[in-house]
């Protein structure tokens, strides 16, 4: 049977707009379930369950909208994958526990690695713990495994992987992304691996990093030094008038900001769009002054993304954004904090202090480039090659010490976002060098300080006009070349 084009496009929107109604139903128990407070697990798996009934009716009736098409796919698996993904949220902090290490009275865990780590004095201790975490870790292989089956098994009866789909959503080849990937590990490597000696001493207290040295390590101790000129600067008034200066005055009033510390809060901060544009939240906790900072410019990139979508765009539109765009705003205006003019005109910082942080963000975007080379080239050939766990673990450690140090292979398991997604770790890669070319085009058109004056005015327009296209965003108008973004991230004031 022919269906009229204008009639399909009216039914598609009718199950649009019946998918965004489960979809706000489940994201409320997943901010729930991450802000730490009560989430309803059977509320989870009904809006679930309805998600995959109109997801399947759409795939038997309609290849278009592209993104449509692939989101249902993702809808099924994610609908099919909760009741492990439920128990694997429950079983990593118990499986991932210490039988020697305790924190605030209570033992160690997934969720406290990281607060342990940026607190314990002792090397030996922090090795201890990695040690004990990484013998543990293959006790939750199972249900990693289990859940990346079961995406393989829904793509596939669709003839399709949730690797081709993420190429495809992200405008790439297989070879194109390996490719982008290693550029971006090689080069990286070098400036890296002297930066690493040169702040081991300071932050590890011994000559050079180690396998159990992670990045969250690194990162967790890098901007101790820093946090003094920020201790009475407020995060969130700073931000604001960034986004209140581009023209996003009105967008702010949507994002409800969640700062409250709950002890079942995720210590990282995080942004969902409940409702776009309407209900969007930004929920973190204090961690600490600088890193404060960072996390809220990047969670308000997030927050403006989803506030600016237009009420009247179909559903598919306004919620299915390819990960590399959703990362693009959020990583942008963090870069703000990586601008000498920003720290200093702005935040009133005096030059020394703006180079500090400049070589720490660079040292840590480095630590990023060859940490995540390594998870998200395990990751595309995980799929390509249909690896095991035990095979994963393997080619993983390979790729660490390619990149950077050689790291046991099952640490990928306790990361937070390798095991949890099915693709993910290129997007923040993606973004960051899309938006090194954006600032560049930004300053080049509008000036050095550009969040500013007139110029934020037009900057302003510049993000907005992409910032709605949400699910249109362009992508193939981005030269994507990793240099740029390699070269700054290289300038080390000690090299
Ligand atoms: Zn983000």
């Amino acid at each position: 049977m022919k269906i009229l084009a204008s009639s399909s496009d009216n039914r598609i929107d009718e199950i649009g707009v019946e998918f965004e109604k489960y979809h706000i139903q489940l994201s409320e128990q997943r901010y729930n379930q991450t802000s730490g407070l009560d989430y309803d697990k059977s509320v989870m798996e009904a809006a679930s369950n309805s998600l995959v009934d109109l997801s399947t009716l759409f795939l038997t009736q309609y290849t278009e909208p592209r993104s449509f098409y692939l989101h249902c796919l993702a809808a099924i698996s994610q609908a099919r994958k909760l009741p492990i993904t439920l128990e694997l949220y429950e079983k990593r902090t118990k499986t991932l526990s210490s039988d020697t290490f305790k924190i605030h009275g209570k033992p160690v865990n997934w969720g406290s690695w990281r607060q342990f780590n940026a607190a314990e004095p002792e090397d030996n201790n922090r090795k201890q713990l990695f040690d004990e975490f990484i013998q543990k870790a293959p006790g939750i292989a199972p249900l990693i495994t289990k859940r990346f089956n079961i995406s393989r098994q829904v793509y596939q009866l669709y003839e399709s992987s949730p690797l081709d789909a993420y190429l495809e959503r992200e405008f790439l080849t297989y070879n194109k992304l390996k490719d982008f990937v290693n550029i971006l590990g090689d080069g990286a490597r070098k400036s890296f691996l002297v930066a690493a000696d040169h702040f081991a001493p300071e932050i590890l207290g011994k000559e050079s990093f180690d396998y159990h040295d992670d990045f969250y390590l690194a990162r967790g101790r890098i901007y101790s030094p820093l946090n003094k000129h920020f201790t009475k600067k407020n995060p969130q008034k700073s931000i604001e008038k960034v986004v209140s200066n581009l023209g996003f005055r009105e967008e702010l009033h949507k994002i409800k900001v969640d700062n409250e510390d709950r002890e079942k809060k995720s210590p990282s901060a995080f942004c969902f769009g409940v409702q776009i544009p309407n209900d969007v939240r930004v929920v973190y906790k204090r961690v600490s002054p600088f890193s404060d900072f960072t996390s809220l410019y990047h969670e308000y990139g997030h927050g403006i993304h989803g506030a600016s979508g237009k009420e009247d765009d179909p559903f598919w539109k306004r919620y299915i954004v390819p990960m590399s765009v959703a990362e693009t705003f959020s990583i942008f205006l963090e870069m703000l904090l990586q601008q000498p003019l920003y720290l200093q005109n702005e935040l009133g910082l005096n030059e020394d202090v703006v180079q500090e942080i400049l070589d720490r963000r660079h040292f840590m975007n480095l630590y990023f480039l060859v940490f995540y080379a390594a998870n998200a080239l395990m990751k595309i050939e995980y799929w390509k090659k249909g690896y095991s766990y035990e095979e994963a673990s393997k080619r993983f450690q390979e790729l660490t010490k390619r990149y950077f140090w050689e790291v046991p292979g099952d640490y990928w398991l306790t990361h937070h976002i390798t095991p949890n997604y099915d693709v993910y770790a290129p997007s923040y890669m993606l973004a960051s060098v899309r938006v090194k070319e954006w600032m560049n085009q930004m300053i080049d058109e509008f000036g050095e300080e550009f969040w500013r004056g007139d110029a934020a005015k037009q900057v302003g327009a510049v993000i907005r006009d992409l910032a709605t296209a949400r699910g249109e965003f362009d992508l193939s108008v981005w030269d994507m070349d990793p240099q740029p973004y390699l070269k700054e991230q290289s300038e080390l004031s000690f090299l």
